[in-house]
């Protein structure tokens, strides 16, 4: 019997499932995509594009044209409730949607403390396509007068911010902008030391100031104040402070892990509700806890492809295995990078080179189904 198929936002681990609308509408399945913008940006190379290496039309994928172009219905807007009970997702504009079977990868956002929307110069580094306003108004600003610009954080997305911000702005002579981390206790603390020397290295070298004096504690439009009381005077924040599941789930009284992504077995299905499957950083593996990044949301892509149509066409289910280690390497601008894969460390423009490849490459395969 013919039944309705609706994916919750399109990112990095429905790509494959977006590829093959098609062959569900082939079984005469009805598909629907829920998504709040009707590009998906691939967050690899969101730093790359603040720095200029890449534009905004590089690092997306044309969700809602692949999605009608293969018989699919894709409707604008976020969802923000599900009612498993009546199978059905509710969205941010009062329209519901009801679902036989749905599956969730609507990623992660940084909470913005409890600062209100409308606070002028404060960028989060997700949403990835919010960076091409940062660029816009750091240009901006920078063109009128020296200015200082705030990074909080001292994780991955922080220090790649620093470093393209580096590249944007190294020939601006006299108004190239100061840039301070504002770290914390330790930059890259959750990383082993022969990373961590090696991108602060490169940042210093960039002249970015690092800041492990204390964590902030107030954000202000025009600056911050750290534990110490210390104040410092910023014209432009990055928030950068690591991120949360998007809190759908929670919203909605579904089992959910500690970090509040939806609890999934190893068939990337909710533990309660069966019809209801997921991937990337809104779920919550429970048999091994899986780190935030995109490799783990490109590795579940073939399997959330097969488990939704089985699913749906009453076949058995695939188990997920995360797999080992995984390559990391972080773009540090000025076409360098610094890599780490097991025990191997490496700097410089190899790894920059690497990650270009590996990232265009990923980009050249899912932008050729547009
Ligand atoms: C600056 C930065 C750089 C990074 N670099 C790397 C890297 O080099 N390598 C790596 O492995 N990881 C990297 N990460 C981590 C990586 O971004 C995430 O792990 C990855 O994006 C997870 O993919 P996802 O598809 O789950 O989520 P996302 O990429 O966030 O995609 C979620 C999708 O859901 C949509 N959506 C959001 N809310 C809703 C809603 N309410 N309703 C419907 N749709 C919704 C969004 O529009 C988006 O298309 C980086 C993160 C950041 C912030």
């Amino acid at each position: 019997m013919a039944k309705h198929l609706v994916l919750v936002g399109g990112g990095h681990a429905h790509m494959m499932t977006l590829a093959n609308i098609h062959a569900f509408v082939a079984k005469s399945h009805r598909v629907t995509v829920i998504g709040p913008s009707e590009h998906h940006y691939y967050s690899g190379m969101g730093p790359g594009m603040l720095g200029g290496t890449y534009s905004p039309s590089d690092i997306r994928f044309a969700t809602k044209h692949v999605v009608e172009k293969q018989g699919g219905v894709f409707v604008l807007g976020k969802a923000v409730r599900v009612r498993p009970d009546k199978r059905q997702i509710e969205l941010e504009s009062g329209e519901t949607v009801s679902y036989d079977v749905a599956s969730f990868n609507a990623g992660s956002y940084v909470p913005r403390l409890n600062l209100s929307k409308d606070i002028e110069n404060i960028y989060t580094v997700k949403p990835i396509e919010k960076l091409v306003e940062a660029q816009t108004r750091i240009k901006e600003l920078a063109s009128q007068k020296p200015i200082t610009i705030g990074i909080i954080g001292g994780g991955p997305s922080s220090v790649e911010i620093a470093g393209n911000i580096w590249q944007l702005t190294s020939g601006y002579g006299a108004n190239q902008p100061r840039v301070k981390i504002f770290a914390g206790k330790d930059l890259m603390a959750e990383y082993p030391e022969g990373v961590r020397a090696r991108i602060e290295k490169s940042l210093k070298r960039h002249g970015v100031e690092i800041h492990t004096n204390g964590f902030v504690q107030t954000i202000e439009p025009h600056g911050i104040i750290l534990a110490s009381g210390e104040r410092y005077d910023l014209d432009l924040i990055f928030l950068a402070i690591g991120v949360k599941p998007n809190a759908i789930f929670e919203r909605s009284g579904i089992p959910i892990g500690p970090d509040g992504g939806m609890r999934v077995n190893a068939y990337l299905q909710s533990i309660a509700y069966p019809e209801m499957f997921g991937g990337g950083d809104c779920i919550y593996f429970q048999d091994q806890p899986l780190d935030k990044v995109g490799v783990y949301a490109v590795r579940q892509n073939p399997i959330l492809y097969n488990n939704l149509m089985a699913a749906l066409e009453g076949k058995p289910l695939q188990v997920f295995s995360p797999g080992g280690d995984y390559l990391l390497i972080f773009n540090m601008g000025g076409g360098k990078g610094v890599l780490r894969k097991k025990r191997l460390t490496l700097d410089g423009r190899i790894a920059f080179i690497v990650k270009d490849y590996i990232d265009r490459k990923f980009m050249k395969k899912f932008q050729a189904i547009e």
